[in-house]
């Protein structure tokens, strides 16, 4: 019986990341992700597994990514029983991740009722799906090798991206390994770890997110984080962050706690308008085993919080984040969605896009057809609410905050393999272009073979 590899979302694009390994009558999947994207059709992707999902006996999981682990509740209410393996801190910003869609899925049912829409489908999934999904997890920390089913072996390896995640190397029988980068981080960023380089394996199933860019690098973030802040406080307004709950808002605390104990920045309050971004801060707080050096010398050794200072204020009730709109000083205002399409950052920018004064400050990727993405391109007026708003705020763009690596960083991974025994690269997570320019970076720099992956095809592997 061939074993083989195979894509069930997540190839030639960057959501639904759903991997599959088939062994000697096994079936394992790596991740199970949301698709995200246009409404009917991503519903119906979502809906329709390509395999039997009480035929899968365990789910290997890179990290709590909507986009990675958000399928995990439907696949439990069709019948699958096995275990999820995870780190501690992927169980946990997962647990957290699965329960706010599930929120929102809920919430955008009520609201289409209410509109009388003529849809289809009920949510996906509901609270209580996550939470029985979250009863099949085992979780294990970094570099303890443990078996997942069968002869399959797996081992975690911290991936540098989010908090906990991980790229596990799959041991099918003796010695013959293939290892998945999930989503691969940045050297240098701040909290977590950096990716680690994998030991070697036979294939590896690699990310191409920003396969055609490069970003920024890591140590500009603090220094332009200085100047937007001071250049808006020196004009008396007020910053206002969109920014993704996980990760992101803890990558902005952090720097912003540095810069303000290194009286770098103004002393104005800083106010965290998210619930989920209490919560996710929350997680983070707890799992000091993800931490790098930096954040253990500045701040465990001496007892200091660093998710928690004098002028930091977290918002999680709805008549405090209204009352944000009175306050008339310089301050930060830190709000989910990260691409504004949803939530309370709605109500920031409606209250302060049109003063001059004001900062909107872009840390993250901003997808098409999204206001973020209008903010961007700086279009003079820009609709929230319905109600047309001239943006008269200042735009400032930082590239320097992805959680993502770039093809440099890929390069570089990729060449601390050992490239002799390494079969091929399978490509996934990235858009067309993305993955084909990858590809050829990765010839270029002595792979010898190189997959783009199509989704649902099986690709045989140690034959
Ligand atoms: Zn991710």
């Amino acid at each position: 019986m061939p074993t083989t590899f195979s894509s069930y979302g997540g190839a030639a694009e960057v959501t639904g990341s759903t991997h599959m390994l088939e062994f000697d009558g096994h079936k394992v999947l790596v991740d199970c992700g949301l698709f995200q994207g246009k409404r009917i059709p991503t519903e119906e992707k979502n809906r329709l597994f390509k395999f039997k999902p009480d035929e899968i006996e365990a789910v290997v999981l890179t990290h709590g990514h909507c986009d990675h682990s958000c399928r995990l509740p439907y696949l439990g209410m069709l019948g699958f029983q096995g275990n999820i393996f995870a780190t501690p801190a992927t169980r946990d910003i997962a647990g957290l991740v699965m329960a706010d869609t599930a929120h929102i899925l809920e919430k955008d049912f009520e609201w289409l009722k209410k509109k009388k829409v003529n849809y289809p489908y009920g949510p996906l999934f509901r609270m209580k799906d996550v939470l029985k999904v979250l009863d099949q997890f085992i979780t294990i920390s970094y570099r303890r090798t443990f078996t997942v089913a069968g002869s399959l072996k797996c081992t975690f390896h911290d991936a540098g991206h989010i908090l906990g995640s991980s790229m596990p190397v799959l041991e099918i029988g003796k010695n013959r390994k293939i290892g998945f980068t999930g989503d691969l981080g940045r050297k240098g960023t701040p909290i977590i770890h950096d990716p680690e380089y994998l030991p070697p394996v036979d294939y590896l199933v690699c990310e191409a997110t920003y396969g055609n860019r490069l970003h920024d690098p890591i140590d500009d973030a603090c220094r332009q984080l200085t100047s937007v802040i001071k250049e808006t406080v020196d004009r008396g307004g007020k910053i206002i962050i969109p920014a993704f709950a996980v990760e992101r808002t803890q990558d902005l605390i952090y720097y912003l706690h540095v810069l303000t104990d290194e009286r770098k920045i103004p002393r104005i309050d800083i106010f965290v308008d998210s619930p989920m971004a209490f919560n996710a801060t929350s997680i983070f707080r707890v799992h000091q085993e993800c931490y790098d050096d930096n954040i253990h010398e500045q701040f465990l050794v001496q007892n200091k919080n660093p998710f928690g200072f004098e002028n930091l204020h977290y918002i999680t009730n709805v008549e405090e984040s209204k009352k944000l709109n009175e306050y008339k000083k310089p301050c930060i205002i830190i709000s989910s969605s990260g691409m504004c399409e949803a939530g309370r950052i709605l109500h920031h920018l409606k209250n302060n896009v049109e003063d001059p004064r004001n900062t909107v400050l872009v840390v993250g990727f901003m997808a098409v057809d999204t206001l973020g993405r209008r903010i961007v391109e700086r279009q003079p007026e820009i609709k929230i609410f319905g109600q047309p708003y001239k943006l008269n705020a200042k735009v400032k763009i930082l590239n320097t905050f992805s959680a993502h690596a770039d093809y440099n960083d890929i390069i570089d991974f990729a060449k601390h393999l050992d490239l002799d025994r390494l079969r091929k690269v399978f490509l996934v997570h990235g858009e067309p272009d993305s993955l084909n320019e990858m590809k050829t970076h990765l010839l270029d720099n002595g792979v010898k073979t190189v997959q783009v992956v199509e989704p649902e095809v099986k690709y045989d592997i140690f034959e």
